[in-house]
């Protein structure tokens, strides 16, 4: 079957009295070539497995059905699983599930779960729902099989997060979480033009690739701990917040000097020092 243009695509929302979210991220994408683009961008083999969240309208999910690939995709919406699993009819691997991604701040639903390999590999490629998108990256990344790629179409303001250099602005718990496992690459600009409706900032693709050197799931553990204690109070000096874990100030002051760290400095100027930190002995 032949793709429906947009417009034949926003005439049937139409007829069916749909009003988008904001809530729920509900900006979708009408270009067919970015689609198409994106995703090119995840790299992709026929037969590798790959979830995509928040399938819509099936924009997305179409190129990526096209490609060959295992797809689940995951629509919280129950007006548009008809129309995602519309585009993807007729792809042999393809199957598109009607629940929330979460379930909770930490957690994937149960029934998303069941379905992600316990080893093999697997990616993830979505136009991400603005709340959801940096929650679901995040509980991804600590999964014991977690992506091996994650190509998402986010927010310029979430972009700038991932890519985030300590010290800056954007820097902060989500961008350390996810760099201490992944490489991040910005891919592509997308202006607001290209989705309807229109949000009022941009977006751009950011592919987050896994790092093969990445640390343990014990070292990842201490470092989350550290990360939380660190950024509750991110104005803080590292001292007065390392404090609070290692039994005073004055162990901290130690501690930070052994690493060659001011302990005036605060957690927003660290980078992976923050992970050498992690690894300290008790
Ligand atoms: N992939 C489509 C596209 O590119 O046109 C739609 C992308 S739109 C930015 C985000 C989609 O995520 C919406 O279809 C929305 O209903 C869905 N969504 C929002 N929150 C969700 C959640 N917690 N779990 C699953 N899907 C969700």
């Amino acid at each position: 079957m032949s793709a429906p243009s947009w417009a034949q695509l926003r005439a049937r929302l139409e007829a069916m009295g749909f009003r988008p979210s904001k809530a729920l991220g509900q900006n979708f994408l009408i270009d067919p070539n970015l689609a198409r683009a994106i995703a090119r961008d995840a790299r992709l083999r026929p037969g590798e497995r790959v979830m995509e969240v928040g399938p819509g309208c099936g924009a997305l999910s179409r190129e990526l059905a096209a490609l060959g690939v295992r797809l689940r995709a995951v629509e919280i919406d129950r007006r548009l699983v008809e129309l995602a699993r519309e585009a993807v009819a007729g792809a042999a691997h393809a199957e598109v599930l009607r629940a929330d991604v979460l379930a909770g701040k930490h957690v994937l639903a149960a029934e998303v779960l069941d379905r992600l390999p316990d080893e093999d590999p697997w990616h993830v490629v979505a136009n991400l729902p603005y709340s959801a998108g940096t929650p679901f990256l995040v509980v991804a990344s600590r999964l014991p099989n977690p992506p091996r790629s994650m190509t998402v179409l986010l927010q310029r303001e979430l972009v700038d997060r991932l890519a985030a250099e300590p010290g800056g602005r954007s820097w902060g718990p989500v961008g350390a979480r996810l760099r201490l496992l992944y490489d991040v690459a910005v891919l592509r600009q997308v202006p607001p033009g290209l989705f309807w409706p229109r949000p009022r900032v941009d977006s751009a693709v950011v592919r987050l690739e896994l790092r093969s050197d990445r640390p343990g799931p014990e070292e990842v553990r201490a470092f989350d701990r550290l990360v939380d204690h660190l950024f509750q109070a991110r104005r803080k000096t590292l001292a007065s917040r390392l404090g609070l874990l290692v039994g005073g100030r004055e162990a901290a002051v130690g501690l930070l000097g052994e690493l060659g760290l001011d302990p005036q400095d605060r957690p927003e100027d660290l980078d992976a020092l923050v992970f050498m930190l992690s690894q300290q002995p008790d």
